[in-house]
């Protein structure tokens, strides 16, 4: 199943991002820098901070599209489909 948080979809889409990194600790996280651009991160990675963390210290983690999962051949399989080339993150190595 893939879940995606993204401002342009509407009000409080940082707070369900948080909510579901809180749910999914051993989920995976596409970070969508552009349309043909996507790098692979660990729901905990410290590049999103804590899953507490408001939008007050950064702004919205969900300017950039999120695509979540807890599979991690999903995301792929979904990035593939977009023609989407992904990186992945050098801090929490998802693979
Ligand atoms: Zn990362």
């Amino acid at each position: 199943m893939i879940e995606e948080f993204a401002d342009a979809d509407g009000p409080g889409q940082h707070e369900a991002f948080q909510r579901w990194r809180a749910d999914n600790p051993t989920g995976y996280v596409i970070n969508c820098r552009t349309e043909a651009e996507g790098m692979l991160h660990l729901s905990p990675c410290g590049h999103y901070g804590d899953t507490d963390l408001g939008p007050e210290a950064w702004g919205n983690l969900t300017r950039h599209r999120k695509v979540c999962s807890t599979s991690q051949t999903a995301l792929l399989d979904w990035a593939r489909g977009r023609s989407m080339a992904i990186q992945m993150c050098s801090s929490c190595k998802p693979t």
